[in-house]
């Protein structure tokens, strides 16, 4: 398991502590998912880890595991928040890492959207 960090400046950090208020989806000792503020489509939530990883740039071979948790949560909790299956359904997983690829919060978090189109973005 990785060691816990914490950021006291970062916005994410501070949701998954539960000191700013979101609409939670999930939450483990672990992992933390929760609504986009900003949803692109009917469904719209994101995943973060509770430590504080700052993109997918600063992971590392010890965050496979963690990553791997990640990315097999993410299929169920679509199907939850309403995603249609495979494979006429489906969802869509993004990673924006860096100002090149479009970051706002530095905070490694998975998007997961999804619901039926037109979406309003992407
Ligand atoms: P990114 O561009 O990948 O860094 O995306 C950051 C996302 O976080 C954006 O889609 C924002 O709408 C979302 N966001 C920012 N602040 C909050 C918040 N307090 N609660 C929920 N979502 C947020």
């Amino acid at each position: 398991m990785t060691a816990s960090k914490h950021d006291p400046d970062c916005v994410f950090c501070k949701i998954a502590a539960g000191q700013i208020p979101s609409k939670k989806v999930y939450e483990d000792d672990e992992l933390y998912a929760f609504h986009d503020i900003h949803p692109w489509a009917p469904v719209h939530f994101m995943i973060i880890p509770k430590t504080h990883i700052a993109s997918m740039a600063q992971v590392g071979p010890e965050h496979a595991p963690l990553l791997g948790r990640i990315m097999t949560l993410a299929p169920r909790l679509a199907l939850e928040q309403g995603c249609q299956p495979y494979p006429e359904g489906g969802f869509r997983i993004v990673v924006n890492t860096g100002t090149v690829g479009g970051q706002e919060v530095h905070h490694l978090h998975v998007h997961v959207i999804g619901g039926p189109r037109p979406w309003a973005r992407g």
